[in-house]
């Protein structure tokens, strides 16, 4: 028998499907790409209804087997076809569990896989699991167990140097006390330690370790909040991205998730667009102002919320490690993503007086809905963020700052 090494964080493990009760069930509002095998099972099916929804809405794309048919939604209510008026799946009522297709029994789940490890994780598309991130304070605390299989897994083995530097970043992160600034600001200037190692070698890992160690006493003793207070800020790079983002967001095609996320930023267009003879630095200092009084009065009880939330991004994007970006382009998109979240937040606050872990829940699904629903999407969004980083990959400090 072969061992296998399972890491999942207590978010997964926690994590319960709220089905009918959902405040945005996944069945509605995108497409579902499903595999051949589920198309032929329900064109097929010997129960008429899953038959004829089957024929009336399944639309054959056969790009390749993961990829045959997609469902078409209701143009009215923008549900699934198969979503019964109770908000329950008829598949999985009439012909059980095993009956649904790969993305709906795996939705919001998912796995990276390795010859013998295996590392659990869940989409943030949807709203339940960002409530236990942004409720939970151990949410983001991870539990080790060996499974044992006839066979290794059929994936190439997990490198030593990146679960390493995975495990650093994580680490760093939760290390003070201090703020999510701060102690991001210390992880840019730990990969800007580390990416001058082609590979970590036990003289490197002694180099490494000093400098970790290092960051965590100057988050402690406040060193890296005061280093990040003296910067000189380039508001430029963050109305960029505000604006570039709102602009976006406002010429994409309705899925799930718009009208919700539209409802958030509007917050936001309306705390830019007032006054008009006010500069519009001005009026992102003063929003940035109220988010201070979001991390210590609204959440005061979870000031851990949004530690939760970058934790997560480095857990799930297996940060730093990408085979597409450098370290320093993936840590620049999980500070933009931040940085907007946070803004459209503090709008929020601003506009209605205070704000609470439920609508900061609904924007961060919503946001992820909608950039993120699968890699092409996400992809096309990240090259559009990557516009606004002014061909200066440490224009992201300003976004700390
Ligand atoms: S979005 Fe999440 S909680 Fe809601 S129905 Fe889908 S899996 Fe369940």
């Amino acid at each position: 028998m072969r061992e296998i090494i399972v890491t999942e964080p207590l978010f997964v493990s926690s994590f319960r499907c709220t089905g009918s009760a959902c405040r945005d069930h996944c069945c509605k509002s995108w497409s579902i790409s499903i595999d051949k095998k589920t198309v032929k099972k329900y064109t097929t099916s010997k129960n008429i209804q899953i038959k004829n929804i089957a024929h009336e809405n399944i639309q054959l794309v056969k790009k390749n087997s993961q990829d045959w048919g997609v469902i078409n939604f209701s143009p009215e209510t923008g549900s699934c076809p198969y979503l019964d008026q109770d908000r329950l799946c008829l598949v999985q009522k009439n012909l059980g569990k095993e009956a649904l297709s790969h993305t709906c029994s795996t939705f919001p789940r998912s796995n990276r896989t390795y010859k013998n490890e295996v590392h659990h994780s869940l989409t943030i598309s949807c709203p339940e699991v960002v409530s236990i991130l942004l409720n939970n304070p151990d949410a983001m605390g991870m539990t080790e167990k060996v499974n044992l299989q006839n066979d290794f897994n059929s994936a190439q083995p997990i490198q030593p140097k990146a679960k390493l530097l995975n495990l650093f970043c994580l680490s760093l992160m939760n290390a003070a006390d201090a703020s999510i600034e701060a102690s991001l600001y210390a992880v840019i200037k730990f990969v800007m330690f580390i990416q001058k190692y082609d590979e970590i070698t036990d003289s490197a890992l002694t180099d490494i370790e000093s400098a970790y160690l290092l960051l965590v006493a100057q988050l402690e003793d406040g060193t890296i909040s005061r280093e990040l207070g003296s910067l000189q800020v380039d508001y430029r790079v963050k109305t960029s991205l505000l604006l570039l983002l709102q602009d976006y967001f406002a010429k994409l095609e309705t899925s799930r998730g718009t009208h919700v996320l539209n409802y958030y930023s509007d917050f936001l267009r309306l705390a830019i667009s007032s006054n008009e003879d006010s500069p519009l630095e001005n009026k992102v200092r003063e929003i940035e102002s109220r988010w201070v009084g979001v991390i210590q009065d609204d959440l005061t009880n979870q000031r851990f919320a949004f530690k939760n939330y970058i934790l997560y991004k480095f857990w799930h994007n297996n940060f730093p490690n990408h085979s597409q970006r450098s370290m320093l382009q993936s840590l620049y998109l999980i500070i933009a993503e931040y940085y907007y979240i946070k803004i459209v937040s503090a709008s929020y606050a601003l506009g209605k007086g205070n704000i609470d872990t439920g609508h900061i829940t609904n924007i961060i699904y919503s946001f992820h809905s909608i950039s993120q629903h699968n890699q092409n999407v996400a992809e096309n969004f990240y090259q559009h963020i990557e516009t606004v980083r002014l061909g200066d990959d440490l224009s992201m400090i300003h976004l700390l700052a």
